[in-house]
């Protein structure tokens, strides 16, 4: 007997997490970029149609089968045979609802658009319940393709992309290798838009540094503002060994910005972002102010207010909350209130602090976070 298994790649983003993930390409293109290492060390490969359409096939058999399990959780034999991890993750994703879909890896959109169409066709044929496709893009990729092509990828399926714009400022772009100008990021997420594919725009804090601590948040924020994007979504900045970035950082070429600095900063990226009706998300555990979400222009007084009750802080509340948010104690800033758990970030403070241990012990628990 044939054992049921299907490729998969190894990253989504977090919105997706009940998404079911299928892999058209292998790794990133571009793989260049100073402050990532998701794909170090791998190359890129498209995969051919008749392989994806054939990952398929055995993905509808899984949910078929899944689709015999009795109540008494009595199994096909088929699926004793089959990839266990796949099983259970086809089986999550009939759970909630069997609608969405990932295409992976890092930028499948660079595909022949003809061989994406007829991807996606096969993919609603075959899984009819599906009802969101999305996918990872490079404005490199989408700036090669019309308006009418991403209208096509549209009507084929094609419901989101995800696009890393990281920073709308051209010096931290070039100084990054991004492979990409803020030009390029607008033109691209305006074909997106104008094709009617909602957008997610991924936007790095603390990627500008010290020196590009101003301009940074404030390009992007002109960036964003001449897209018009759906989501706006944060991430932090953690620097992680074996990447350019860390070599920069180490020889003395970029200066990394301390949390307050990043918060600073993502206060001058909401204030100037104007004229846009977009979602702003913190999604991810990596942002020291997860609270920070809403709609724009309506929620940005909200948000706004969150940054400045932290900058407004003490200097040692503001150390406890970084120090306590890092390690996994606090959610939101209201959780400073709880004795408990500040009394036990307090402790641990005071010790690191006597030893000179607080910003190693910082740059560690942010390096874990984004290793996980
Ligand atoms: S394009 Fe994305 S996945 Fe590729 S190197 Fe840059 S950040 Fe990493």
């Amino acid at each position: 007997m044939m054992t049921l298994t299907f490729e998969q790649g190894p990253i989504r983003p977090p919105s997706e997490a009940n998404s079911l993930l299928i892999r058209l390409t292998r790794n990133c293109p571009w793989n260049r970029c100073a402050f990532c290492n998701a794909y170090k060390g791998t190359t890129f490969s498209v995969r051919t149609v008749e392989d994806i359409k054939k990952d398929i096939d055995t993905i509808a058999e899984m949910c078929r089968l899944i689709g015999q399990v009795s109540r008494a959780g009595e199994m096909p034999s088929e699926l004793y045979q089959a990839n266990e991890y796949q099983v259970y993750h086809i089986a999550d994703w009939l759970a909630h609802g069997g609608k969405t879909v990932f295409l992976q890896d890092g930028n499948s959109i660079l595909m022949k658009t003809a061989d994406l169409i007829e991807i996606l066709e096969y993919l609603k044929k075959k899984l009819p319940s599906v009802e969101r496709i999305t996918s990872y893009a490079r404005s490199s990729s989408l700036i090669r393709k019309s308006v009418d092509e991403l209208a096509q990828l549209k009507e084929a399926g094609i419901s989101r992309l995800h696009v890393g714009l990281e920073s709308g400022c051209d010096e931290v772009l070039k100084f990054m290798d991004k492979g990409v100008t803020a030009e390029q990021h607008i033109d691209a997420g305006k074909r997106v838009k104008k094709a009617g594919i909602s957008l997610s725009e991924y936007v790095l804090l603390g990627l500008g540094g010290r020196k590009w601590a101003q301009e940074h948040p404030f390009e992007t924020a002109r960036v964003l503002n001449a897209i018009n994007p759906d989501y706006i979504r944060l991430r932090t900045l953690a620097i992680v060994e074996n990447t350019p970035l860390y070599t920069k950082l180490q020889q003395g070429e970029w200066e990394e910005q301390p949390d307050e600095e990043t918060v600073k900063e993502e206060k001058i990226l909401i204030e100037n972002l104007g004229g846009i009706k977009s979602r702003l998300l913190s999604d991810h555990s990596m942002n020291l102010l997860g609270e920070i979400n809403g709609r724009l222009p309506e929620d940005k007084p909200a948000m706004l207010k969150v940054i400045d009750h932290f900058l407004a802080l003490p200097q040692a509340e503001k150390e406890n909350f970084i120090l306590g948010k890092r390690w996994g104690l606090y959610n939101r800033l209201n959780d400073l209130q709880d004795p408990e758990r500040h009394g036990r970030v307090e402790n641990t403070l005071n010790k690191l602090k006597s030893q000179g241990l607080l910003e190693a012990t910082i740059a560690n628990l942010k390096y874990q976070m984004v290793r996980v």
